[in-house]
C-alpha cells in the first residue's frame, strides 16, 4: 500500500456506557443467542461477577476468577478445561487487562463470543491485539478475531480502584493517546480520538484523585480510557510502548507503574521532535504537557521511578541497546545514548530539562 494513505479500522462492534450499564449484560449475552456463559472474573471483582452469574440464571455456566498478567499460556490451558466442560458457548470478562486477556486467549481458541467489561483504564478491550507468555517469553499476536464484539463500560466497577492503580492506570491509558498523536501515520479520527482521551484525562484524573467516588468524573475518565485504547488499536505505538514492553516483558515490572513513570520521560524526549502533537497536547493541558504528566505522576504513593521500581542501574545499558536495535516507529530518532540517558532520568526520577 502507498505510503499516503491512511488506514482506520474500528474493533469493539458495540458500546454500551453509562452508571449501572452491568446491569445490561444479560441482555447483551441473549442478544448473542449465548446459553452457557463462561465468567472471566478478576479476584477484585468477585462480588460483581457473583452478582452477574444470578442475573444470567440459566444462561450461566460456570467462573474462572484467576486471571493472571501477560496471559500466561498454562492459565489459558486451565480456562479452556473449564469452558470445555461446561460446554461454554460465550465470554463474559470483567476486569482490567489481564481479565480481557484470558478472554481474548479462550475466544481465539474456540470462536466465542466476547462481551467485555472493563474495570480498569488499560484499553484492551478496544485492541484485536493479544501479548501471551509461554516459558516467560512474551509474544504478542494482532488479529481482528481479539477484539471482543461487546464493551460494556460501568463507571460504577471503577469506585473500588485504589487510588495508586487509578493513578497509574489512568497514564497507562494517557500512553496510547499521545503517542497516537505523534504517530505521523495517524488517520484524522485516531488525533481526534488522541486529542480527547488526553483532555478528558488530564481533566478528570486530578478530580478523580481529589474524590474518588466521584462517579460523574470517573465516567468521563472510563470514556477517556475507551478512546485511548482505540488509539492503542488504531496508531502504531512508539518508544513508550517499546520501552514498557521490553522492561515489563525482562524485568517483570508491574504494567502500570511503569507506563505511569516512563510517560513523562519520553514526552520530555520526543515533544521537540513533534510540533503537532506538542501544540495539541499543550492545549489540552493549558501549559507544558510534560509537566502536566509529571506532576500526576509524583503524585503516586508508590514507586515513581525505575529505580524504586526495582530495576537494577546495570540493565540501563543493555535495555537502551535492544531498544536501538530494533526501534518501533517514533518521531525522534532512538540511538543506545539518548535511551540510556532517558532511561536514566526515569531511573533517578529527575525530569531532564
Ligand atoms: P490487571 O488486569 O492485571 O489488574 C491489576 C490489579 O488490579 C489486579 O490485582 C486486579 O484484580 C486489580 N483490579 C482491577 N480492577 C480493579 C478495580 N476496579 N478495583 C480494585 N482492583 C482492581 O491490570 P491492567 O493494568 O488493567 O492490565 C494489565 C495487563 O493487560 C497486562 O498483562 C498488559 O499487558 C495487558 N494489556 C493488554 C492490552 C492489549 O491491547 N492487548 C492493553 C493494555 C493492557
Amino acid at each position: 500500500m502507498g505510503t499516503d494513505i491512511r488506514v482506520h479500522q474500528v474493533y469493539a462492534g458495540r458500546v454500551l456506557q453509562g452508571p449501572g450499564a452491568r446491569a445490561v449484560v444479560p441482555d447483551e449475552v441473549e442478544r448473542l443467542g449465548s446459553q452457557r456463559v463462561l465468567v472471566v472474573a478478576t479476584p477484585s471483582a468477585a462480588e460483581v461477577a457473583q452478582d452477574l452469574a444470578t442475573a444470567l440464571g440459566e444462561r450461566y455456566a460456570a467462573t474462572f476468577g484467576r486471571p493472571v498478567q501477560h496471559t500466561p499460556v498454562e492459565v489459558t490451558a486451565e480456562a479452556l478445561a473449564l469452558a470445555g466442560e461446561v460446554r461454554a458457548d460465550a465470554l463474559v470478562a470483567i476486569g482490567g487487562g489481564s481479565a480481557i486477556g484470558l478472554s481474548k486467549a479462550l475466544a481465539i481458541r474456540t470462536g466465542m463470543p466476547q462481551v467485555a467489561v472493563p474495570t480498569t483504564y488499560a484499553g484492551s478491550e478496544a485492541t484485536p491485539v493479544l501479548g501471551e507468555t509461554e516459558d516467560g517469553v512474551k509474544t504478542t499476536r494482532r488479529d481482528p478475531a481479539f477484539a471482543p464484539g461487546t464493551v460494556v463500560y460501568d463507571p460504577d466497577l471503577t469506585l473500588s480502584m485504589p487510588r495508586g492503580l487509578t493513578l497509574t492506570s489512568a497514564l497507562n491509558a494517557l500512553a496510547h493517546a499521545v503517542e497516537a498523536l505523534w504517530d505521523s501515520g495517524a488517520s484524522a479520527a485516531t488525533r481526534a480520538y488522541g486529542v480527547e482521551s488526553a483532555d478528558g484525562i488530564l481533566a478528570a484524573l486530578p478530580v478523580v484523585l481529589d474524590r474518588p467516588s466521584d462517579v460523574v468524573a470517573r465516567g468521563r475518565l472510563q470514556e477517556a480510557a475507551w478512546l485511548a485504547g482505540a488509539c492503542l488499536a488504531q496508531a502504531q505505538m512508539g518508544l513508550h510502548h517499546q520501552l514498557a514492553h521490553v522492561l515489563g516483558g525482562s524485568f517483570g515490572l508491574p504494567h502500570a507503574e511503569l507506563h505511569a513513570l516512563l510517560l513523562p520521560h519520553v514526552m520530555r524526549f520526543n515533544l521537540v521532535a513533534s510540533p503537532d502533537a506538542a501544540a495539541r497536547l499543550a492545549r489540552v493541558a493549558n501549559g507544558d504537557p510534560t509537566l502536566a504528566v509529571a506532576s500526576l505522576a509524583a503524585q503516586h504513593e508508590g514507586p515513581t521511578t525505575l529505580d524504586a521500581l526495582g530495576l537494577p542501574r546495570t540493565a540501563l545499558r543493555e535495555v537502551a541497546e535492544r531498544v536501538a536495535a530494533d526501534p518501533y516507529p517514533n518521531p525522534r530518532p532512538v540511538t543506545a545514548d539518548a535511551v540510556e540517558e532517558l532511561l536514566l532520568a526515569a531511573w533517578r526520577g529527575e525530569l531532564v530539562r
